[in-house]
């Protein structure tokens, strides 16, 4: 058993893993940068360690600081959050060759599916389904055209080392091949230092729906439904919901079923989310992440589960405290991501908060680390908080959620709270009929 666990990150993630932490009879370290000393993780944790200088580069994603904070302090296992080396399989490697236990997944997995041809190739071999596409990298136009005319357009040209969004480029047709084509190559290349591109079908109405599993390391997986985070900016999630508006019992355990079998497969261990796309019926994959998502909370809510703890009990070689059988969905959870952001643009906006106060009362839960008084420093993302309602059912949800959002003061900076205010009171939004664009559409003319 563990008895001391180091934090590599900051923020409400790094207060979730404290807080689990503390229920489970383990220490915590908190590490941090100059900008983060008086962060409330810091606080809140029982040790904390200064690893470096505000970038991230130099702190939070420094690998020689934090092995060194982990010697120091003697924590026997790392929780990375998400984020930061979360899906860094260099970290992972590092880890284990100085005998600190990495709570996530293994080097090996997070390098394939860190890789979203080999993620795809993998994925399909395991019988999870798949968008039309390449099949693997894309060597220039000529090939891409090629392909283009082969499935059909419109496509979409995508990095293979992709992530947040970036180096993702929509071809209508063959005339807009070549732009889109260059584009998403030199954009990943300037972005993750790896040009490779594959090309998919572009689904035109879909929802993002993602699946939730759990391995235990040893061929045991489960899965804990779905996600319905289909409401993005820029390809950026801000309010996600479980189970989702349009998926059934039978269809979230056929599709979970698919999901569970897959990792157990491979025997993954610890959390993780098949992202797909999901459009008359159909899912297709498009991505794996081997980490604790942002949105796991609304899980957490409909399951009765802390998934933090299950990440740490597999990480010390438990099983997980429940099977298949156990996971039953009660209810409906919405959450909310509140950013230091200034509308209608999102234009980061850190700075001092003048007062705070958090809603409460029943099946309200508010994850953030912000405080009266705290100084938000502009280094990081901005993400200040999320907040996350459970419900009997949807529409007690989103009265919920309305409630609390007038019971939320954050004062002194701005922030993405008046959206959620606008949001509710559409139609749309209270009968879930949304798709991926439905939230850029509704910007453009609402904001
Ligand atoms: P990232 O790792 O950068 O987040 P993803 O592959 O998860 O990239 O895709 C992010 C978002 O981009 C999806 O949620 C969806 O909105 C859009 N997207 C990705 N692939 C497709 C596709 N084939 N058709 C339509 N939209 C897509």
């Amino acid at each position: 058993m563990f008895d001391k666990i180091l934090i590599a990150n900051r923020g409400e993630i790094a207060l979730r893993v404290v807080r689990a932490c503390r229920e489970m009879g383990i220490k915590s370290v908190a590490v941090h940068s100059t900008a983060d000393s008086d962060a409330m993780h810091v606080r809140m944790a029982d040790e904390a360690i200064c690893i470096g200088p505000p970038p991230g580069t130099d702190s939070y994603l420094s690998i020689p600081a934090i092995v060194a904070a982990c010697e120091i302090t003697g924590a026997q296992a790392i929780h990375p959050g998400y984020g930061f080396l979360s899906e860094n399989a260099k970290f992972v490697q590092i880890l284990e060759d100085h005998g600190i236990t990495f709570i996530g997944p293994t080097a090996e997995h997070i390098r394939i599916m860190g890789d979203k041809i080999t993620a795809i190739d993998t994925m399909k071999a395991l019988g999870v389904p798949c968008v039309p596409g390449s099949g693997g990298g894309v060597a220039d136009v000529a090939e891409a055209k090629r392909i283009g005319a082969e499935i059909g357009y419109p496509v979409i040209v995508k990095a293979t080392a992709g992530g947040g969004g970036r180096g993702m480029k929509v071809a209508l047709n063959e005339a807009e091949m070549e732009s889109a084509f260059q584009t998403a190559r030199s954009e990943a290349q300037a972005a993750f230092g790896n040009g490779e591109c594959y090309i998919e079908k572009y689904l035109q109405k879909p929802r993002h729906i993602e699946i939730q599993v759990f391995g235990d390391g040893k061929g045991n997986a489960v899965h804990l439904g779905e996600r319905d985070c289909s409401l993005q900016r820029r390809h950026q999630k801000v309010f996600e919901e479980a189970p989702g508006p349009v998926i059934d019992a039978e269809t979230r355990a056929r599709i979970g079923k698919i999901c569970a079998d897959a990792v157990a497969n491979i025997n993954y261990i610890g959390a993780g989310t098949i992202e797909f796309l999901y459009e008359d019926g159909e899912f297709y994959f498009i991505e794996m992440n081997t980490r604790l998502q942002v949105e796991h909370p609304v899980t957490e809510a409909i399951f009765g589960v802390d998934l933090v703890r299950e990440q740490i009990r597999v990480a010390e070689g438990l099983g997980m405290s429940f099977t298949q059988d156990d996971l039953e969905v009660n209810g409906h959870a919405i959450e909310v991501r509140i950013n230091a952001e200034k509308l209608p643009d999102f234009t980061p906006c850190p700075g001092k908060i003048t007062q705070y106060h958090a809603p409460g009362g029943l099946g309200v839960r508010m994850d953030s680390a912000i405080y009266d008084g705290y100084a938000i420093p502009p280094y990081y993302d901005s993400l200040i908080g999320k907040l996350i309602v459970h419900g009997r059912d949807r529409p007690e949800a989103l009265a919920r959620l309305h409630r609390a959002l007038n019971e939320l003061i954050v004062d002194g900076i701005d922030t993405t709270l008046p959206l959620f205010e606008a949001l509710l009171a559409e139609p749309d939004i209270q009968t879930g009929n949304y798709n991926i664009h439905w939230l850029e559409n509704w910007l453009e003319t609402h904001l």
